[in-house]
């Protein structure tokens, strides 16, 4: 059967994508004034209206010729689990149908009833995951595809109407490795950071790697003073190549360096992300080279404790181990958090919703 001309058309792309520069190009090219595009940006990143023809200070004509071309928020939630603490996580089903997941952590209410703290979201950057580590549920199913810059930033929309309050502090710790869609996100933040787009400051930012040395060099000469995290979860080549096969692309002489030109350029500190997981990184004698480690990065250490990932044979330590490999490092003077993964009770841990429902996609459809 022929197509009908609607099942050809391809989606609109999203006109989330656009900095303010080439707005001011798209407008040149659609015969609009060059002020269309600071409105435009309001109605955007300000009002955050997802539709164009809400946008009542723009011409009749204008609106039209933009729902012509393009789309707004380029996803939809399909799923959102709430979590007893508060925090919510939620899946979203991209225009082709494909998944990817958040997390919204929310700002703790004072006692008072005054919010104290921030909106954190756990953003993805890539359907799947490419780099396979062991223990992560984005691995588990290989990799699909990049999130465009529009696909991040929608992701920040799409919770803010969830939650009903503005977020002002992202984690790129959702699925996929950011640093492997580099452009893409070099994109979002700016729009994250623009005063006119989103205007979250860089130091509420955060970018977790799990060593793309390649992304970290080209992160190094972006201006704005984001954090880093380096998923580590593990301080020697032995126990990294054992759970994640990026080491063997760059090992710790590899990635070390660059960690140390970014402790010398950035003002803040390095977080070195480490998931204690039962009898492969959760000894006593682990804590020498991660100690090692953070002294010369004057880095702060992020303990987490190993969230069960179904279908992967890794435990999760007792409290009590955990508690003595944190107090080897306080011991040290190691800046130490411990992270027990909020939302638990959720498949908090990154890309377990998304593999729940395509375990359940697939068996039915087999
Ligand atoms: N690819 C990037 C960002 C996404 S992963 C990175 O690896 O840093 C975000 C964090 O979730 C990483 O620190 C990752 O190691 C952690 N993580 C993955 N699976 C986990 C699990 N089962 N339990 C606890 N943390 C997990
Ligand atoms: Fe990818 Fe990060 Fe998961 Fe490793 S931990 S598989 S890099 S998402």
């Amino acid at each position: 059967m022929t197509p009908s001309p609607c099942e050809q058309m391809q989606p609109k792309s999203s006109i989330l994508a656009y900095n303010y520069d080439e707005l001011l190009e798209l407008m040149s090219s659609l015969g609009q004034k060059p002020f269309r595009a600071a409105q435009l940006m309001d109605w955007l990143w300000k009002q955050r209206c997802d539709k164009f023809d809400q946008m009542t200070n723009l011409p009749p004509k204008m609106r039209e010729q933009l729902e012509q071309r393009f789309d707004i928020i380029p996803l939809e939630v399909v799923e959102v689990n709430r979590s007893l603490g508060g925090t919510n996580k939620f899946l979203s089903q991209m225009r082709d149908g494909q998944l990817v997941e958040s997390v919204i952590i929310p700002a703790a209410v004072a006692q008072n009833g005054e919010r104290s703290g921030r909106v954190t979201l756990c953003v993805s950057s890539q359907v799947g995951c490419a780099f396979g580590c062991r223990f992560c549920a984005s691995g588990l199913l290989g990799f699909t595809r990049n999130l465009s810059t529009a696909e991040i930033l929608g992701q920040i929309l799409a919770a803010e109407s969830i939650v009903k309050a503005r977020v002002d502090n992202l984690v790129f710790m959702g699925m996929g490795e950011p640093l492997a869609n580099y452009d893409n996100l070099e994109q979002a933040l700016n729009l994250i950071m623009d005063h006119r787009g989103l205007n979250i400051g860089a130091r509420h930012i955060t970018v977790s790697t799990s060593g793309h040395v390649e992304g970290m060099k080209r992160l190094l000469q972006f201006e704005k003073p984001i954090r880093l995290a380096i998923s580590l979860h593990g301080a020697t080549d032995e126990v990294r190549s054992q759970i994640m096969p990026i080491n063997n692309k760059w090992p710790l002489d590899q990635l070390v360096p660059v960690l140390r030109d970014w402790t010398e350029k950035s003002k803040h500190m390095i977080t070195l992300e480490y998931i204690l997981i039962s009898e492969v990184n959760d000894g006593l004698e682990h804590t020498r080279p991660l100690i090692q480690l953070a002294r010369e990065l004057r880095a702060k250490v992020n303990l987490i404790p190993y969230n069960i990932v179904d279908g992967l044979e890794w435990c999760r330590p007792s409290e009590a181990q955990c508690g003595a490999f944190a107090q080897e490092l306080i011991n040290a003077r190691i800046a130490v958090t411990m992270r027990y993964e909020k939302g638990a009770d959720i498949d908090a841990a990154c890309g377990q919703l998304r593999l729940r429902r395509k375990t359940a996609e697939g068996s039915c459809n087999s």
